[in-house]
Parts: C-alpha cells; structure tokens; sequence
C-alpha cells in the first residue's frame, strides 16, 4: 500500500489513479480531457426529460440520489396546510431535476463518453415520455370509466 499524495488514503502500489479522490498519480497517464472529463460541455446542458418525468427513478438509475426528495414532497402531500404547497413544491423540484439532470448525472455517474451519456439519457427521456402517457391513459380511462358508471347508476336509480 501506498498514500495518495493528493488526499492521504491509502492505496494498492500499481495504483494509477486514486480510488478515493479521483486524482492520477502521473499526470500524463491521465486521459487528454481528464479536465474537461467533469464538466458538460454547454450543448448537452439541455433540459432532462427523464429527469423531469421519471424522477427517483431516473435517479436511481444515474446516481443522482437528491432525486429521492421527491417521496419528501410525497410524504408532505398528507400534511394538512402543507399539502397546499408540496404540490407547487414538487413540480418546482421536478423541473429543478429537469435542468440540472444532465449535469448531476453526468458528474455522478461514469461514461464511456458523451455520446454514451446522451444516448442513455436520450433513453431515459423515451421511457419518461411512454410511462407518462401510460399513466394518464390510465386516468383518463378511469374517470371514463366512473363517469359511465356514474350515468348508469343515476339512470338505473330513475327507473
Ligand atoms: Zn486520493
């Protein structure tokens, strides 16, 4: 074992990177855009769909464990008088994780490369888009549904 210079954990000897604080041990080993490697460029900072629509789910598939706060918002849903502001709050946070999402999963997670990147959440943005129309496929079937039920109990009831 040996101590990486740059935070002081310790380390195997044929080490070449840390495994705790990310940094390499010889700098030209470290890929050409080690630098640039954290930072998105500006034309993949675009709104996250998957993040937006699937939320802690999306989370949990990119790293981004703050996306978990949702079920926070969920759970002040049942609080009278907050409840008045969770809903405003949740939709804020929502679009929060739709703007940040590609910086907070980029930075999160490890890729392959940018295209790598946009092409899984290029990914997660279809899945968001389909399970969304699922569900409101599903209420609008259900308030269908109650209505026409409704109708027939109202006319049964006036026989
Ligand atoms: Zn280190």
């Amino acid at each position: 074992m040996k101590k990486c210079p740059f935070c002081g954990e310790e380390v195997n000897d044929d080490a070449v990177k840390c495994i705790h604080c990310g940094e390499w041990f010889n700098k030209d080993m470290a890929p050409a855009n080690a630098a640039a490697e954290k930072t998105l460029p500006a034309e993949y900072q675009k709104f996250n769909w998957g993040a937006f629509l699937l939320t802690w789910i999306w989370g949990l598939g990119n790293n981004v464990y703050i996306a978990l706060l949702v079920f926070l918002f969920f759970v002040l849903g049942f609080i009278p008088i907050v409840n008045l502001f969770s809903g405003l709050a949740s939709l804020a946070f929502c679009i929060w994780l739709g703007i940040k999402g590609n910086e907070l999963a980029w930075k999160n997670k490890s890729w392959n490369s940018l295209e790598h990147f946009n092409e899984v959440q290029r990914k997660w943005a279809m899945w968001g888009a389909i399970i969304t129309c699922i569900l409101i496929a599903i209420i609008v079937v259900g308030v269908v549904l109650i209505i026409v039920l409704a109708a027939a109990a109202a006319s049964t009831a006036s026989y």
